[in-house]
């Protein structure tokens, strides 16, 4: 007779083995800052764009698997060809398919942690030996020394500008010595950038620098988590290459249509992201002013903080106030830390106040 047993653990990929399905512990809050969304609404001629360009699209045929007209949108915004753009399912299934494609066994990804989880999660899960490369545990600075020696015997390596969860700008000129004194293909992740100072983005030294790929989001500053689109520009073999083996339909009719809508209407979002950097300096003004309490510079849409009993404090916000914030209390790094997406001025004031009675009581 057939054994009824699943016994998954024995069918299972090896290099998957102790992954759990992702919950990042949502529960439903009056404030949710837990995410780096945006969580500003979307202004009101963005969305009326948004939603006739969903209404528009008819959902019986495949999605065109590239996404071209998206792509010449996101190629005429960075001033490149089609050919050095690639749309994703969210920056997630880009660095996935970079570690699937320039990863695997024998292979090593260079890494600046803390920083965001994934990037180990995926090389993990596609057999990639990680190199990390500890920032400074008080300011978190990149040691630029030491990861370009990692770097200098590795294939890939990841860096963050600015870096999530702890909020700082990569100086270029360390991207400048990875491309000049290694040989590794070097990701610069700026899912942020754009609430960072004009000017700090690499995404220019693209058609210069063949191993370089700048990856970017419509989840933060287009306010588009939800429809799920990212983007790589990278050389146009680069770019062949994640063609090649990506889930063809990835990016669907919606997020498409929603994507380029939002890309054709990238002024009247300004407005939004300059409030959403003025609400940061408020926030981290005013967290400054709480006892024991400890931030960091930020150059995106959160802030970290270190606050006393931090786990504690987490649970109290979400209980008793309903605001959620991360919790990187127990994570490797960052001990005693939250991370505080920068919300509405309303919800940024819910979460000081909150924050302000629980400190005092916590201490
Ligand atoms: N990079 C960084 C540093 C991030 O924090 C995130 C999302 N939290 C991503 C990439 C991926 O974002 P998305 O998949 O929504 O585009």
């Amino acid at each position: 007779m057939a054994e009824k047993n699943l016994d998954l653990a024995a069918r299972l990929r090896p290099a998957l083995a102790g992954f759990e399905p992702y919950d990042p512990a949502f529960s439903p809050c009056r404030v949710n800052l837990s995410a780096n969304e945006n969580t500003h609404a979307l202004p009101e001629e963005v969305r009326a764009a948004i939603d006739a360009a969903l209404l528009a699209t008819p959902l019986n045929r495949y999605p065109d698997p590239m996404a071209n007209e998206l792509r010449d949108a996101i190629a005429e915004r960075h001033g490149v060809a089609r050919g050095s753009v690639c749309v994703g399912n969210g920056g997630d299934e880009l660095l996935f398919n970079l570690l699937f494609a320039f990863g695997g066994p024998g292979r090593t990804l260079v890494t600046c942690p803390p920083d965001f989880s994934e990037y180990a999660n995926f090389a993990a899960m596609c057999e990639t030996a990680v190199e990390r490369v500890w920032r400074d545990a008080e300011d978190f600075s990149v040691d630029a020394d030491a990861l370009v020696a990692a770097a200098a015997g590795a294939d890939l390596v990841f860096v963050t500008s600015p870096n999530n969860p702890t909020g700082d700008l990569l100086d270029p000129a360390v991207v400048r010595r990875l491309l000049d004194e290694t040989d590794a293909l070097v990701m610069v992740d700026e899912a942020y950038v754009e609430f960072a100072p004009e000017g700090s983005s690499v995404v220019g030294w693209v058609a210069s620098e063949p191993r370089l790929m700048v990856l970017r989001t419509l989840s933060k500053a287009f306010g588009l988590a939800g429809a799920r689109v990212g983007y790589l520009v990278a050389d146009p073999a680069v770019v062949d290459v994640l063609g090649a083996v990506r889930q063809i339909y990835s990016v669907d009719v919606l997020a498409q249509a929603a994507g380029l809508a939002a890309l054709r209407c990238r002024e009247a979002l300004a407005g939004t992201v300059a409030d959403i950097v003025a609400e940061r300096e408020r926030l981290a003004a005013g967290l400054s002013e709480l006892p024991g309490v400890r931030t960091w510079p930020s150059s995106a849409n959160f802030v970290l903080v270190r606050v006393p009993r931090a786990a504690e404090v987490r649970r109290r916000l979400r209980d008793e106030h309903s605001v959620l914030v991360r919790d990187f209390s127990a994570a490797p790094g960052l001990e005693g830390c939250l991370r505080l997406s920068v919300g509405t001025r309303e919800e940024n004031d819910a979460l000081l106040d909150a924050l302000a009675t629980l400190v005092r009581e916590e201490s």
